[in-house]
């Protein structure tokens, strides 16, 4: 089978889901493009002097359901096609964990690794100021996602601030400082043990007793990490981009935070075997969890698997192909769509709490958090066994339904 690009995998899963809910021709039409793509031109002056040029994009896939939402990547292979097929599965995932918004993604094709914070911050409001006017606090509300970051939504919010007056709003995954969400940061990280946590209980897995392998030790990553050590779970292998390390009876993932603060690699860690990446995702373990780019699991790869569970931390880690070939080899998938979501329900919260200029604790956005996504789990759960379909394909039935009837109250196509 050809390798597909992000977006034509994207639409395999979407024609899937949408087929089990026998969706109407000319919806399944509507939804399977995007409502507006803007490209920009993003001029970047270097510290030492030069003009890098690149391409910038802010794509907005469908806001049936409420404003556009969805992260920034500053990434080389953040093309339009990528950005194209994750702003759709904002779209799934929004309806999935029923927020009221629709979905969105932008990004910049630049490698920001050794960009000064000064030239990252010109970048950022450039690219802000390219595409404020499609933005808006009940329009479109970005939030970080690869290699950017607090402080990446802090200039934007600046910027975006400058042109219309003081809006918090505008952005979510803020510094708390400045109407950010105490524990929005962990909050990708939290759903994902929560959706895990309610998968292990319908699944009688004792997950104390389980050994989990992570790649990409980022925002969700290490968060995830962090967490699953403090429940009691053996994390035996994490990797960064450099590539990763393994120890059988688990890894101190207080000792990898730090290496990872201080930007040193993580085989420096003690007492634990270095690892590839290609390798670490195949390394003995029950839990698998893709936590840093997509198209990480392949046709090439699947059959390789060791994990009985893949946790699909980062978007679009598997093909087509590979989700065929890991269901029929009986490995469990939780989807992207589903198992990431704590992000932006975290996003919601710290949304909601702008536009009421109010707080919550942050026992109350977790308390919220957990049980948005362990009731999220629990819905999608039911109709894959009722329907005797895998996790993914009952998740975007679920997320398609939803937006397709608000499309349809609408009237998506009157005039
Ligand atoms: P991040 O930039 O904080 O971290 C990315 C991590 O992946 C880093 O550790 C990086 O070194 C690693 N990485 C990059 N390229 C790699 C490679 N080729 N092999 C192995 N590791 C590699 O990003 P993040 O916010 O943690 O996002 C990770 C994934 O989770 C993305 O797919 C993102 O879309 C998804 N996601 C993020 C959020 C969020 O709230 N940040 C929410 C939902 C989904």
């Amino acid at each position: 089978m050809p390798e597909l690009s992000p977006h034509e995998a994207a639409t395999v899963f979407f024609r899937n889901g949408a087929e089990l809910i026998d969706l109407e021709p000319e919806l399944i039409d509507v939804l399977a493009t995007s409502d507006r793509e803007l490209a920009v031109q993003v001029p970047i002056r270097l510290d030492d002097g030069s003009l890098l040029v690149a391409r910038g994009y802010r794509v907005q896939h469908n806001n049936a359901r409420g404003p556009y939402k969805g992260g920034i990547r500053y990434h080389p292979a953040a093309d339009l096609d990528e950005v194209r097929a994750l702003a759709s599965l904002m779209t799934w995932k929004t309806a999935i964990v029923d927020v009221p918004f629709g979905g969105a993604k932008g990004g910049i094709e630049i490698d920001p690794t050794g960009m000064s914070a000064a030239e990252l911050e010109r970048t950022t409001r450039r690219f802000t100021s390219a595409i404020h006017h499609v933005l808006g606090v009940y329009q479109d509300i970005p939030a970080p996602d690869v290699n950017t970051n607090a402080q990446v939504m802090a200039w934007l919010m600046d910027e975006y601030s400058r042109a219309y007056g003081y809006s918090p709003g505008i952005v979510t995954g803020k510094p708390v400082e400045l109407g950010g969400a105490p524990g929005r940061e962990a909050a990708t990280g939290r759903g994902l043990l929560a959706v895990l946590d309610a998968y292990a209980t319908g699944a009688s897995l004792e997950l104390a007793k389980t050994r989990v392998v992570i790649q990409g030790f980022g925002n969700v990553g290490s968060n995830l990490a962090i967490l699953l050590a403090a429940a009691g779970v053996s994390v035996v292998g994490v990797s960064d981009v450099d590539g990763g390390v393994y120890a059988s009876d688990g890894l101190d993932i207080a000792a990898l935070l730090a290496l990872a603060k201080q930007r040193r690699p993580l085989h420096e860690l003690p007492g634990a075997k270095p690892v590839d990446n290609a390798t670490l995702l195949t390394l003995e373990c029950d839990i698998l969890v893709p936590a840093a780019l997509g198209g990480v699991l392949t046709e090439a790869n699947a059959r390789d698997i060791a994990a009985t569970v893949v946790l699909e931390a980062a978007n679009h880690p598997t093909s087509p192909a590979a989700d065929s070939i890991l269901h029929e080899r009986g490995v469990v998938v939780i989807p992207d769509v589903l198992a990431n979501a704590g992000g932006v329900v975290g996003s919601y919260f710290e949304w909601a709490m702008n536009i009421q200029q109010f707080r919550w604790t942050e026992q109350r956005f977790n308390d919220e958090l957990e049980t948005r996504m362990r009731e999220s789990y629990a819905n999608v759960a039911a109709l894959a066994k009722a329907k005797s379909v895998p996790l993914r394909r009952a998740a975007y039935a679920v997320g398609i339904e939803r937006v397709a009837a608000a499309a349809k109250l609408r009237g998506y196509a009157d005039a």
